[in-house]
């Protein structure tokens, strides 16, 4: 992800030296969604989602600013603060181009937005299109979401074999978004820096049914 190129070993450190008290800040229970901070870079430009407590340390450590709160308050000793929803780094980050989601089962599941390729049904499994046993590759282009029973009824045959049409046309995932969320459910808070509106599907071109 994006976050790799954070300064994440520094922080890290940082970390573990606030970990004696006074302790960064502890979420408070039940902040679900709130746990994920939207990390911009110094130009404004989306990175990356790093967990609350991350984001917090960047805050104390002067690494980076808040720009938008999340809901509620951090207590410790000797601070309070808002939850950050998103915080943006002081200095400019050089981020290297990633030309390519990395192909995750989860990452599957959220492209095909977790229905089976082939009957639209709940997917629990990842099928090859052409089948690996016969050279299919595994890459975005060749992988669906599939029910366990579409998948063994497809068995190591071919969509030609079989007469199926799949509902989607597989592809890599695209947009800033992808990159930067990934598989991860977005937050209103951050549209203004990330265009979710396609992402649900990105990478996938539905058939009409
Ligand atoms: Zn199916």
């Amino acid at each position: 992800m994006a976050s790799k190129a954070l300064p994440r070993g520094r922080s890290r450190m940082s970390a573990r030296k606030l970990d004696a008290p006074p302790a960064a800040p502890t979420p408070p229970l039940g902040a679900g969604r709130a746990c994920a901070v939207l990390v911009l870079n110094a130009s404004y430009e989306p990175m990356g989602v790093v967990s609350v407590r991350r984001a917090v340390i960047l805050l104390l450590t002067a690494k980076a600013s808040c720009v938008a709160d999340g809901d509620g308050l951090l207590h410790s000793a000797r601070h309070e603060l808002p939850v950050p929803s998103v915080v943006r780094l002081n200095r400019y980050v050089r981020v290297p181009y990633r030309p390519q989601v990395t192909l995750t089962r989860r990452a599957v599941f959220a492209r095909d937005g977790g229905r089976c390729a082939y009957c639209r049904g709940p997917a629990e499994t990842i099928d090859h299109v052409h089948p690996r046993s016969r050279g299919g590759r595994h890459v975005w282009e060749n992988v669906v979401a599939a029910c366990a029973r579409c998948n063994h009824a497809k068995g190591s045959r071919t969509l030609a074999e079989l007469g199926w049409t799949p509902h989607v046309v597989p592809a890599a995932p695209r947009g800033v978004a992808w990159r930067v969320l990934g598989h991860r459910a977005s937050d209103p808070r951050w549209a203004d820096w990330v265009e979710t509106s396609q992402t649900a599907h990105a990478g996938v071109d539905e058939r009409a049914a």
